[in-house]
């Protein structure tokens, strides 16, 4: 794990499929209930690392998400009662060997890769920024906007999220949850770029490697 990162989660908590435009387009119905997957604290990198392409895949991409930082323990807690326990939002990238993805039954390999997990600039408290639902998320890669989505388009509000997870599994401080991805995903080519950007919390950069 880099040096230089902002959270150190014991677990990442995903969502997958939380935009309906993004689910079609990958050719997925939307879940009836948060559709949930993990990723290893030591994919996580920090704004600035590379993001290396793993020779196993031959189809990596960017997903554009919003994070959020778990503050306080969450366990079975009710939807609305856990923005409290929230330390702050974080522009999140969920990078994924899409073959990979396709060609397994479960997920750890395509979301799992070391640098799969870039996380940054910074944490903003949500007394600091718009209400949740306003929120809105821009990936763009080398400059061109790829991906663009609103928290108010999410399948699953945030706090209907945060409280499904908890029901299943404690949410601990400096935990992440990804709270999924909207359309537009698109592969990533050593040399890229790519930024995630929600205003009002900042825009995390990483450069593209290939890897040995
Ligand atoms: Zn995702």
């Amino acid at each position: 794990m880099s040096t230089g990162t902002t959270v150190t989660p014991t677990k990442i908590v995903c969502v997958g499929r939380n935009y309906a435009e993004h689910a079609k387009e990958l050719g997925n119905v939307v879940p009836e209930h948060p559709l949930l997957f993990l990723k290893p604290p030591s994919s996580v990198i920090a704004d600035g690392d590379p993001i290396v392409l793993p020779s196993m895949s031959q189809r990596v991409e960017h997903e554009g998400e919003i994070g959020v930082v778990i503050g306080r323990r969450l366990r079975r807690v009710d939807a609305d009662a856990t923005l409290s326990a929230v330390r702050g939002i974080v522009c999140l990238n969920d990078v994924t060997a899409r073959d990979l993805q396709r060609s397994d039954s479960q997920w750890t390999r395509a979301k799992g890769f070391d640098t799969f997990c870039p996380v940054g600039p910074r944490i903003v408290p949500l007394d600091a920024l718009p209400p949740l639902a306003e929120l809105e998320v821009v990936c763009r890669v080398n400059g061109t906007v790829r991906q663009q989505g609103r928290a108010s388009d999410m399948v699953f509000p945030i706090p209907h999220i945060l409280s499904y997870i908890s029901h299943i599994m404690t949410l601990e401080p400096g935990d992440l949850v990804a709270t999924g991805s909207p359309a537009g995903v698109g592969p990533l080519e050593p040399g890229d770029v790519v930024e995630v950007e929600i205003p009002g919390v900042g825009v995390l950069r990483n450069p593209v490697e290939r890897g040995s």
